[in-house]
């Protein structure tokens, strides 16, 4: 018997689907700026010198390969929070923020969806910003919740939307959950100001809505790792029970280790231990327990004071690097003549630029350039390197002329 005849051809992930186009493609001055994942000045993957330093360490000491309890490597769990939440955070001193070790940033968005269509006790609505995330919307219908979209990204000014991101939140039903991106928002690049987060944060507080903070670039942003978690911790300072989704994919490099963690900040140390009681009753299921090399990793570089100076370092030449690529992306642009504002560009943040390229321009790149991208106009910064900056920015110049 054939069980499958009825199973229906899936549409390629959109952008994994752009990688699948740049490996055909056989013109040796082919581009990739779908993926986002960080290249160096050679266009390579790139290991840190203090992951490297730190899978030394880890293959001297010939640990056993023993599972890990359902919510994860116990030094990981307790330094990744502090990173994120501050050493000083209250909760966290006063011992009331669940914390599991998650499969990445997806894992925690999947372990936070799954709680949250079990136990959230208001609105089963999910806000999510217009544009973000693809893989936001499957992870939260999957678990029967409601996707709304609030207002983000304004296409005239190519700038944040605020009074419209604002209004819709002010409209939500009071206690909907509101995701939010901590830093370096994907794809926009486009992050709320420090005042401006300062307001969302009354709205949200005032609406009595829920907080859920995707963090998947803190550090890689600006290169500050305090500065990149400003949006959480002070919503944290402000009295909000947030949920956090904290990953290690670009900040350390760690893509394929998949080490993460979901954390949900409780009233009290005895409803701490209710909420991760449930926690491990989402993740047995799932995944019984926890990858244990990346966690490894991670807590021996937050764990080592000389390894964590190096990260520190590495973190910031990571995020100089596509700084420094958005400025000559910028002045090359200008330099030739290429109608329309580009100061967005130097403006945006973090991994991607949302350059305002229209679709058939994206296809024109592709087509006569071999220069790949996301259909959405969504360039990842650190695809360029003084190697194909200026044949990028030509390309892309005659795509808009
Ligand atoms: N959230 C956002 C906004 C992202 O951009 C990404 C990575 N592209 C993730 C979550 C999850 O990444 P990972 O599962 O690799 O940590």
């Amino acid at each position: 018997t054939n069980f499958w005849a009825g199973v229906p051809q899936g549409p390629p992930d959109p952008i994994l689907g752009v990688t699948d186009a740049f490996k055909k493609d056989t013109a040796k001055n082919k581009v990739n700026l779908g993926v986002g994942a960080y290249r160096d000045e050679q266009g390579k993957p790139y290991v840190l010198e203090s992951v490297l330093q730190a899978e030394d360490i880890l293959h001297k000491k010939k640990l056993d390969k023993e599972y890990l309890p359902i919510t994860g490597e116990i030094e990981f769990v307790r330094l990744s929070a502090e990173l994120a939440y501050g050493k000083d955070s209250k909760p966290l001193t006063e011992n009331r923020i669940a914390v599991a070790q998650s499969i990445s940033g997806t894992g925690a968005l999947r372990i936070a969806t799954e709680f949250l269509a079990k136990y959230y006790p208001g609105p089963k609505s999910v806000y999510l910003p217009d544009p973000t995330w693809g893989n936001h919307i499957p992870l939260v219908e999957g678990t029967g919740m409601k996707v709304v979209r609030y207002r983000y990204f304004d296409k005239k000014t190519i700038g944040l939307d605020f009074a419209g991101m604002k209004e819709d939140l002010e409209k939500a039903e009071p206690g909907s959950i509101i995701l939010l991106h901590a830093c370096a928002q994907n794809p926009s690049g486009i992050d709320p100001t420090k005042e401006q987060w300062k307001e969302i944060n009354e709205v949200i507080k005032s609406k009595k809505h829920l907080a859920l903070f995707d963090m998947a670039y803190q550090g890689f942003a600006s290169g500050d790792l305090i500065g990149d978690a400003f949006a959480p911790r002070y919503f944290v300072e402000q009295g909000h029970q947030i949920i956090l989704c904290q990953s290690f994919a670009k900040n350390l490099g760690l893509y394929g280790e998949r080490a993460g963690t979901f954390s949900m900040v409780c009233s009290s140390p005895e409803e701490k231990e209710r909420v991760l009681s449930q926690v491990k009753r989402v993740i047995r299921p799932l995944y019984s327990s926890p990858p244990l090399h990346g966690a490894q990793l991670v807590a021996t570089i937050l764990g080592t004071p000389e390894l964590f100076e190096q990260w520190l370092k590495e973190v910031k030449k990571m995020a100089d690097r596509i700084i420094s690529m958005r400025e000559k992306l910028y002045n090359a642009l200008v330099e030739l003549k290429t109608p329309g504002e580009w100061g967005h560009i130097k403006s945006q943040i973090g991994m991607f630029s949302f350059t305002g390229m229209t679709a058939d321009q994206v296809s024109d790149l592709a087509e006569y350039a071999h220069v790949y991208l996301t259909k959405d106009g969504r360039i990842s910064m650190a695809g360029l390197n003084e190697g194909n900056i200026q044949y990028f920015a030509e390309s892309m110049s005659k795509a808009v002329k």
